[in-house]
């Protein structure tokens, strides 16, 4: 057995961060190329010009074109190697991130990522998501390393729409239930398949306990300090709690997933990114919901679901079908997202019995009438807190 380990260089999280940029990455060279938004250009222009205050250094802006697709990696790649840079630096969301690891791993240079949000798991994982020119997924790319450095500025963070924390919470929700149904089966992580995509016949590896460790602690934080970082991040302030949840977004669950696998909640985001237009949330709101589809597919103890749907409640995660904008949706839909979401090239094929389109669909309409159900204050707890009396006497 196998068991692979992946984690960044490096993790810098703080307080206006970004203005101190170049000391954690000074050994890169001279030369840096930066991959951002046109949005974000002028204001990063701004700041990093006072970390890189050295007429030795360089620094190369290039705009991201709003896709990760092939034809967008190798312009950004022909551009690196026209300027020669000796590193690269990828400041904005998942995306762009996700083309800045590309564009590193090709040419073989040391990469800092910089998250301007935090609403997904892009930030320390060592693979791209590859996408078509109109928006259609293509494959992902597994890099040999893992970003060199991430620095994640808390002051940014607190500064993005709430929403986007809040989706992170969602996929970061996800990282632990994935984690035990992948490490309890045996299944192979994200890690050992570097050159290949989606269809890599390599194996990839084993969890390791710390791995394990590290998505129970994620949940751990989110439970105690989800509430208050969402209401801190609602005033643009930076307290423990943000900073706690900002850890576990970013590094816990970034960590989380890539070293432990993902199931079926994952599945079932991409039975939803199906529907294309009609696709309007973020990953994480998806994979929110998709967490309570897939504790009600495994059977998970009642207290189980009851946390999870209170949790999802008091930050803002969607429960049902309705809170992804999908109340009308038909029969024809519904199936089409359990068939994507059950089917076998599917990470939902990790859970410990087969997956049919049917028990999906199932899972899909019994998940969101539960989600409907505790938004008008009902539980799945009956007075005796879930607990049958028959086990709690025999306990004297
Ligand atoms: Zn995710």
């Amino acid at each position: 057995m196998t068991q692979i380990f992946a984690a960044p260089g490096r993790y810098i999280q703080g307080y206006q961060e970004l203005q101190r940029l170049y000391r954690h990455i000074a050994w890169f060279g001279q030369r840096f190329l930066v991959i951002t938004t046109q949005g974000r250009l002028e204001s990063l222009r701004q700041t990093l010009a006072l970390s890189f205050d050295s007429p030795d250094l360089s620094l190369h802006y290039a705009v991201f074109d709003g896709e990760v697709t092939r034809a967008e990696v190798q312009r950004l790649h022909q551009l690196q190697q026209t300027l020669a840079c000796d590193g690269v630096i990828g400041v904005g969301g998942g995306k762009v991130l996700d083309a800045a690891k590309a564009v590193a791993a090709r040419a073989r240079l040391p990469l800092c990522i910089v998250p301007t949000v935090v609403s997904n798991d892009a930030p320390t994982s060592a693979l791209s998501v590859l996408y078509h020119a109109e928006g259609g997924f293509d494959d992902v790319l597994f890099h040999e390393r893992s970003p060199d450095v991430v620095v994640v500025d808390t002051h940014v963070i607190a500064q993005a729409p709430v929403r986007l924390l809040v989706a992170g919470i969602g996929d970061a929700l996800a990282t632990y239930y994935e984690a035990r149904t992948c490490v309890q089966g045996q299944h192979d992580n994200f890690l050992g398949l570097a050159g290949g995509g989606l269809q890599s016949t390599a194996g990839g590896g084993k969890p390791t306990l710390t791995s394990m460790a590290i998505a129970e602690l994620c949940h751990r934080v989110l439970c105690e300090d989800a509430v208050q970082a969402v209401r801190a991040c609602e005033r643009n302030v930076v307290t423990k709690a943000l900073n706690r949840v900002i850890e576990a977004n970013a590094l816990m669950s970034g960590i989380g997933f890539e070293s432990n696998g993902v199931a079926s909640a994952h599945a079932v985001y991409c039975g939803f990114s199906e529907l294309g237009v009609r696709a309007t949330a973020f990953h994480g709101e998806y994979v929110a919901f998709g967490t309570v589809v897939m504790l009600v597919l495994e059977g998970a103890p009642a207290q189980e679901l009851d946390a999870l749907l209170r949790l999802c409640l008091a930050v803002g995660l969607p429960v049902c079908l309705a809170d992804l904008g999908l109340a009308d949706i038909s029969d024809h839909e519904l199936q089409r997202v359990a068939e994507v979401a059950a089917s076998p090239q599917q990470t939902s094929r990790v859970e410990p019995f087969e997956v049919t389109t049917w028990e999906m669909r199932a899972a899909l309409l019994a998940a969101s009438d539960l989600g409907e159900f505790y938004k008008k204050g009902g539980s799945v707890l009956t007075t005796s807190g879930g607990q049958c009396p028959a086990s709690a006497t025999s306990r004297g």
